[in-house]
C-alpha cells in the first residue's frame, strides 16, 4: 500500500515552478518584473543559448539586505504585500513571492545584491532549490541575478522547450514589450553577445518605439489618445490600417504598467479599425491602459499576465474609441469636455488618414513572416528568387486613399506604374486602374435607368458566329433601352445602327462582343473571371463595367509622367481604388520589410 506523504519543500517548489516558469522567456519576465519593482532606472538583460544556458538580469534598483536576499528564495516570501487586502491596491508587478523560489528550484541561480546605502553586498548561490553559498561580497548597488542551466534537473520540462532560436525570440519579445511599456526605465538587451535593444531611461513613447521597433515602424504609427473615459485612461501608438500582421504578436498592451495578454482587448483594438482592417489581420500597437487597481484582478494566473476587469465592457469601449479616433480623427482628451465629433465651429473634425513619406534613414523593423524568397538559388540566372505568397501581401492602400502621397517612379514594361509610398513599393496595373477610374465616372454620369441613343451615320457591321448572334438577340430587348440599336444583316452578320451616346465605335463593338460571350480576352484584362458580371447583374451595370474596361488604357501603352500622375490622382479619388471593374486588384504594395527580407538584409 502506498502511503500519503507531505512532500518536502524542494519537491513542492519544483512542481510549483511549472506554473511560473515554463520557458526561458518566463524567467526573463519574472526577473525584469522584480527589477522594475525594485525601482530601477536601468535594466540589462543578457541571454545565451536561447536563455536555456544563461540568463543574466542586472539592475540599479533598491537591492536587498543580506537577510532579505536569503528570504527572497523562500516560497511565498515577498516584500510587496502583507495581506490579501493589499492586492486591491497593488502597484507592483510581483506579489506572489514565488518567482525566485520557482526559478531556483529548476536551475542554478547566482544572485549578487547590495542594498542602497549599505557598505557591502551579498552573494548567494542556489542550485536546484538548495542554497550552497551565502557570502558578503563587494558589488555595485542594485541586484544581478544569473540563471543558468534551466530545467537541467527537470528533463521532462526541458523536453518541452523549443530550440534555442525560438526560445531566444521569445525572450527578446518579452523584453521588448517591457521596454515599450516602461519608457521611464532604460533597457539594454543582449543575446548571444549581440545588442538587440538599447534605450535610455526617460524616453517618450514615440522615441521608445523607434528604439525598440525601428524608426520606420514607429514613424508609420499614429498617436493614440490620451483618451480619458472616466473608468480608464488610454494612450499609445497604433499602425495605419494597412500596416498589419497575420497575428496579434505586434500588439503590446499594458494595464497600469503590467504587460498583459487579453483577447478581448485585442479584439477591441481591431474593432476600432472598423472595416478598414482586413479579415484576419492585426495592427501593430503599443497601448497603455491606466485603471485603478481595485478595478482589475491580476491574480487569476500564476504568471500574472492575464487580467480581469470589474467593468470590462466600459474598458473595451474606451479602447475601441481611442483607436477609432487615432485613425479617423476626433478630438483627443477627456470625452466629457468636448463634443465627440464636432470641430471648433460645428464643422466635422473627422480627418482622413494621412501618410507622410518617411525621410529618415531606415532601421530594421520587425518583420512579418509572409514573403519568403526561394532558398539558395542554384543557377544564378535561372533561379532568381521569386517572391511567394503575393496574395498575402498587405492591402495596397486604405479604402479612403485620396490623401496619400505617392511618388511615381516610372513605368514597368509599359504596363505597370511603379510608385513609392513611404519606403514601400506600390505597383499599379495601368489598365485596371484606368478601368476603375472610368467605371466610377461612368456610373456617376449615367445614373438614370436608360442611356440616350446616338444614331450612327455609318452603321457597324459585325461578323459573328451564329451562337453569338443568338446570344445578343436574346438580349436585344434590354439593350435597346440602353441605347443599342441593332438589326440582323444576313447570315453571320449583325448591323449596329445606334450606340449609347458615351460610347465610341470601337468600344461599342467590344462591349457587344463581350456581351455575346465572343469577346477576346483583351489586353490587360486577362481571361474573364467566371464570377465577373453574372446574369444577375443588371444589364445597365454590365454595360457600364464592360465600357469601363474596353475604353481603358491598355497594357503595353507608353504613358508620360503627366499621364501617370493624372491617372494615379484620379484613382486615389475613387471610392474603391483597390479593385478594377472585374474585381481584380489595381495595385499591390511590396513593403520594404518584404524587400529587406528578400535581399536577406534581415532574416
Ligand atoms: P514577488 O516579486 O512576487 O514579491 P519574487 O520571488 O519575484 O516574488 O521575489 C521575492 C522578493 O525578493 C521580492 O518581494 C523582493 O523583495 C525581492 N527581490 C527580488 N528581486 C529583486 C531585485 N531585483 N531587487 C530588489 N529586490 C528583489
Ligand atoms: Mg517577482
Amino acid at each position: 500500500m502506498r502511503r500519503i506523504r507531505v512532500l518536502d519543500s524542494v519537491t513542492v517548489n519544483k512542481i510549483a515552478a511549472g506554473e511560473v516558469v515554463e520557458s526561458p522567456a518566463s524567467v526573463v519576465k519574472e526577473l525584469v518584473e522584480n527589477s522594475l519593482d525594485a525601482g530601477s532606472q536601468h535594466i540589462t538583460v543578457e541571454i545565451e543559448g536561447g536563455g536555456i544556458e544563461r540568463i543574466a538580469v542586472r539592475d540599479d534598483g533598491c537591492g536587498m539586505s543580506p537577510e532579505d536576499a536569503v528570504a527572497a528564495f523562500l516560497r511565498h516570501s515577498t516584500s510587496k504585500i502583507t495581506a490579501i487586502e493589499d492586492l486591491s491596491s497593488i502597484s507592483t508587478l510581483g506579489f506572489r513571492g514565488e518567482a525566485l523560489a520557482s526559478i531556483s528550484a529548476v536551475s542554478r541561480v547566482e544572485m549578487t545584491t547590495r542594498e542602497r546605502g549599505s557598505p557591502e553586498g551579498t552573494r548567494i548561490v542556489v542550485q536546484a532549490g538548495k542554497m550552497s553559498t551565502c557570502d558578503p561580497v563587494g558589488c555595485p548597488e542594485g541586484t544581478a541575478i544569473v540563471v543558468s542551466d534551466l530545467f537541467s534537473n527537470v528533463p521532462a520540462r526541458r523536453k518541452f522547450l523549443k530550440g534555442p532560436q525560438a526560445e531566444k525570440a521569445r525572450c527578446i519579445d518579452i523584453a521588448m514589450r517591457f521596454a515599450l511599456v516602461r519608457t521611464e526605465v532604460g533597457f539594454m538587451v543582449r543575446s548571444e553577445g549581440e545588442t538587440r535593444i538599447e534605450c535610455p531611461s526617460g524616453e517618450d513613447l514615440r522615441s521608445r518605439a523607434a528604439s525598440v521597433l525601428g524608426v520606420k515602424t514607429a514613424k508609420g504609427m499614429r498617436d493614440l489618445g490620451p483618451l480619458d473615459c472616466g473608468i480608464a485612461r488610454v494612450h499609445g501608438l497604433t499602425s495605419l490600417p494597412w500596416d498589419t500582421r497575420s497575428n496579434s504578436a505586434g500588439i503590446t498592451i499594458s494595464v497600469s504598467g503590467r504587460v498583459v495578454r487579453n483577447r478581448s482587448l485585442v479584439e477591441a483594438i481591431r474593432s476600432g479599425y472598423g472595416r478598414k482592417l482586413m479579415k484576419g489581420r492585426y495592427p501593430l500597437s503599443v497601448i497603455s491602459i491606466d485603471i485603478p487597481a481595485d478595478r482589475t484582478d491580476v491574480n487569476i494566473h500564476p504568471t500574472k499576465d492575464l487580467i480581469k476587469f470589474s467593468d470590462e465592457p466600459s474598458v473595451l469601449r474606451c479602447l475601441e474609441r481611442a483607436v477609432g479616433r487615432a485613425l479617423f480623427g476626433g478630438p483627443p482628451g477627456p470625452v466629457a469636455e468636448r463634443a465627440p465629433r464636432q470641430g471648433p465651429k460645428g464643422t466635422p473634425a473627422l480627418e482622413p488618414a494621412r501618410v507622410r513619406p518617411s525621410t529618415t534613414p531606415r532601421q530594421v523593423p520587425i518583420i512579418e513572416g509572409e514573403v519568403r524568397p526561394n532558398e539558395a538559388p542554384t543557377d544564378q540566372w535561372e533561379d532568381v528568387p521569386v517572391i511567394e505568397g503575393l496574395a498575402k501581401l498587405p492591402p495596397a492602400l486604405p479604402e479612403n486613399a485620396s490623401n496619400l502621397r505617392l511618388r511615381i517612379i516610372g513605368q514597368l514594361d509599359r504596363s505597370y506604374i511603379l510608385c513609392e509610398l513611404g519606403s514601400d513599393l506600390v505597383l499599379v496595373d495601368q489598365h485596371a486602374a484606368h478601368e476603375r477610374v472610368r467605371l466610377e465616372a461612368l456610373r456617376a454620369k449615367h445614373a438614370g435607368p436608360t442611356f440616350p441613343v446616338q444614331e450612327l451615320i455609318e452603321p457597324i457591321v459585325m461578323d459573328m458566329d451564329p451562337s453569338a448572334i443568338a446570344a445578343l438577340s436574346s438580349l436585344s430587348e434590354g439593350l435597346r433601352s440602353l441605347g443599342f440599336a441593332m438589326e440582323g444583316f444576313g447570315k453571320g452578320s449583325l448591323m449596329v445602327t445606334g450606340l449609347p451616346s458615351f460610347m465610341g465605335r470601337i468600344e461599342g463593338q467590344g462591349v457587344l462582343l463581350d456581351l455575346a460571350g465572343a469577346g477576346d480576352p483583351h489586353e490587360g484584362c486577362g481571361p474573364p473571371d467566371p464570377a465577373f458580371l453574372p446574369e444577375s447583374v443588371p444589364m445597365k451595370d454590365r454595360v457600364i463595367n464592360l465600357t469601363a474596361c474596353r475604353g481603358a488604357i491598355k497594357a503595353h501603352q507608353q504613358l508620360s509622367l503627366n499621364e501617370m500622375e493624372q491617372l494615379m490622382g484620379d484613382l486615389l479619388k475613387c471610392e474603391v481604388p483597390l479593385h478594377c471593374a472585374h474585381g481584380r486588384p489595381t495595385m499591390i504594395r511590396l513593403p520594404m520589410s518584404a524587400l529587406e527580407r528578400w535581399f536577406k538584409r534581415v532574416l
